[in-house]
């Protein structure tokens, strides 16, 4: 239709499939399903016993250039292409897309299910709870951080035996049997498991007892998944009974969180037990690290954590297979979906298939940690990569007026601007491509046409891709057209991938020192001259390196508007030094999380949210104002 409705008209007018039938043709079997109403449902991981002698389809990432602080459509495309592939070039195809967050489906950017006529199908129940992952998250991470304070208060308050005697009370016949949890714990401090922990001796029980956790060390934040800024520094235990027990943290947004990078690192429900075992809340007093095994809450988090490791189904509006599964954030967190999505749609397309993932925000950030990180836990090799560009976005680095979300578009935007797209192609455009050629595989750049873009200016964009080493450039119609207008992509996907052997290489290699592997993906990839710690950066870089996880790639948490660390410099910025203000070591997930200038792990709300356009008929309970 023209003009294109809203998102959300879109996606009400398109009746779903009931999710069996979408399963059944893709091959699922019912004992695999676990439906969660007749729209979406979880797959089982036993899929992936039963297809392991199948090959895996084309593993394909889509990434984009520097967005504007809109998104130039990264989703849709990614919708699109896979409504193109499935239900216009019959191909076995899956879109594997993380779920979105609370925070920005109801502060700046809108859901995340795609646009106009390539969006993920019903957009309400994908914008909304799904089928509670990131709930479960969140109770999973609070839990053990209310385990991290109660523990250090307790240890505070009582005598070493008082505590000794809470943890390991007697039972009837005067034995104190330690649970599996607590002898895991004697095995890291060197004691020898004993049946009877009133064998241990006194200095044993002093160890056993106490965790003496540095609480200046604690890297364990609160979290929620709502746009919150007045959490980003708090004080706790105001209350009269915790006596004075205050201590100044925070909460980042649960999609950020460790425990959702696990979720999307992990192989299965006992590996995700062992990353959360293996979680590092900080340090003790003589510089160990403690583990969320020491604070005893292992098996309880796995137990919150257990539905969240089998992939949500959802459909395109094309009724196209979609798998939904971990989250959103590159900026600020891992920001993929779930190796598991990925594995199971891998098999399930079959070596004729396609599998489309998306990396969210710029490539420099999104692609970069899933070739650096995803693909290396993996182990799996990706086909091809789809860069997205926009017009707009390009005129915006050639040097055209800021682009604020809310905010009426410049007339730049809105009127042929040659030397503004060419100056955006010169240097972001080309920059993104150069990286993305740095890891051996074909790039493919989409150019997701505006109705306000012409002719000449979606052409420059093309010929000036292919000039800067990309393997095809092409002009794609999906948001306007759903997958009609994404067959040319798609078909310059499936050239891309087909007979061109593949040499994909990783960036850096893991033995090399935390510092120099930061400086590698600033130099390389963000175009830096070098980096620079502060005193508490070098400080934790010693502190991780010392305790062992030298060997951990990088994840990067950094602005996703600029390709350094202000958001203001557009382009391909030179000339400026990289600072990395703090780290954090995320061992269950197994990454390092460098902190770049001003980046926060709790975004807040602008003046104008999008909850403002939010409504809900309570009679027809439709819901409107969601994009
Ligand atoms: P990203 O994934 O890159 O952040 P999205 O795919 O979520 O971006 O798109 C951001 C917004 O822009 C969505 O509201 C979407 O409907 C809209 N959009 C995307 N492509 C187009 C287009 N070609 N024309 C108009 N609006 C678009």
């Amino acid at each position: 239709l023209t003009p294109v409705p809203s998102d959300i008209a879109i996606s009400r007018a398109q009746p779903p499939k009931d999710i069996e039938k979408v399963a059944g043709e893709i091959g699922i079997k019912q004992e695999e399903l676990d439906l969660y109403g007749r729209k979406k449902a979880k797959v089982s991981l036993d899929i992936l016993d039963r297809l392991s002698e199948v090959k895996n389809g084309k593993y394909v990432v889509v990434a984009g250039i520097t967005p504007t602080p809109l998104g130039e459509g990264k989703s849709t495309t990614t919708i699109g292409l896979v409504q193109a592939l499935g239900a216009h070039l019959h191909k076995k195809v899956f879109a594997c897309v993380r779920q979105p967050s609370q925070g920005p489906t109801f502060g700046i950017k809108g859901g995340a299910a795609g646009g106009g006529y390539s969006q993920v199908i019903p957009m309400e129940e994908f914008n909304l709870h799904l089928t509670g992952d990131i709930h479960a998250i969140t109770a999973a991470n609070n839990l053990l951080a209310a385990a991290i304070d109660a523990r250090m208060f307790h240890e505070s308050t009582q005598a070493t035996d008082a505590l000794f005697n809470r943890l390991a009370p007697k039972n009837k016949k005067g034995v104190r049997p330690l649970s599996e949890i607590q002898l895991r714990r004697l095995d890291r401090l060197g004691i020898p498991r004993v049946d009877d922990a009133e064998n241990l001796s006194e200095e044993q029980r002093v160890s056993f007892a106490r965790l003496n956790i540095d609480p200046a060390t604690i890297t364990w934040n609160r979290v929620m998944d709502t746009n919150d800024r007045f959490l980003r520094k708090i004080e706790i235990g105001m209350g009269p009974n915790e006596k004075g027990h205050t201590r100044t943290t925070q909460f980042d947004i649960t999609v950020a969180s460790e425990l959702m990078a696990i979720l999307a690192l992990t192989t299965s429900l006992a590996d995700m037990q062992e990353r959360i075992a293996r979680i590092v809340i900080g340090s003790d007093k003589a510089g160990n690290p403690v583990t969320a095994d020491d604070i005893g809450v292992t098996g309880a988090l796995t137990v919150l954590m257990r539905d969240t490791v089998r992939p949500n189904l959802m459909q395109t509006l094309e009724g196209t297979p979609v798998f939904v599964h971990a989250g959103p954030f590159a900026n600020i967190a891992h920001g993929q979906s779930s190796i598991l999505a990925d594995k199971v749609a891998l098999k399930l397309a079959g070596p004729d298939g396609f599998v489309i993932t998306e990396a969210g925000f710029g490539a420099d950030i999104g692609m970069e940690k899933f070739f650096n990180i995803k693909c290396r836990y993996s182990g799996l090799q990706p086909s091809a990569v789809v860069l997205v560009a926009t017009v707009r976005a390009l005129k915006m680095h050639g040097g055209g007026p800021s682009v604020v979300a809310g905010a009426p578009l410049k007339h730049e935007y809105l009127d042929e601007n040659i030397p503004l797209v060419e100056g955006g192609c010169d240097s972001n455009l080309r920059k993104q491509i150069e990286n993305a050629n740095k890891f051996g595989i074909p790039v493919v750049v989409c150019v997701n046409k505006f109705a306000t873009d012409t002719d000449k200016e979606l052409e420059l964009v093309c010929s000036k891709a292919k000039e800067y080493g990309a393997f095809d450039a092409v002009v794609s119609e999906h948001w306007s057209q759903g997958g009609a207008g994404a067959v040319a992509l798609a078909n310059s996907l499936v050239n891309a991938t087909t007979g061109h052997p593949k040499q994909f290489k990783f960036l850096y290699n893991l033995d090399l020192s935390l510092e120099d592997k930061i400086a590698t993906i600033a130099k390389e990839i963000y175009g830096a001259d070098g980096i620079e710690l502060s005193d508490e950066a070098k400080q934790k870089l010693e502190r991780y390196t010392r305790q062992g996880f030298s060997k951990l790639p990088i994840c990067m948490a950094k602005t996703h508007l600029s390709l350094s660390s202000d958001p203001t410099k557009k382009g391909a910025p030179t000339g400026f030094t990289l600072p990395i203000r703090d780290v954090r070591a995320s061992v269950g997930a197994g990454f390092i999380y460098p902190l770049v200038g001003e980046m926060t792990t709790m975004p807040g709300l602008n003046t104008r949210p999008c909850f403002y356009d939010i409504t809900i008929d309570p009679v027809t309970e439709i819901i409107d104002g969601l994009f």
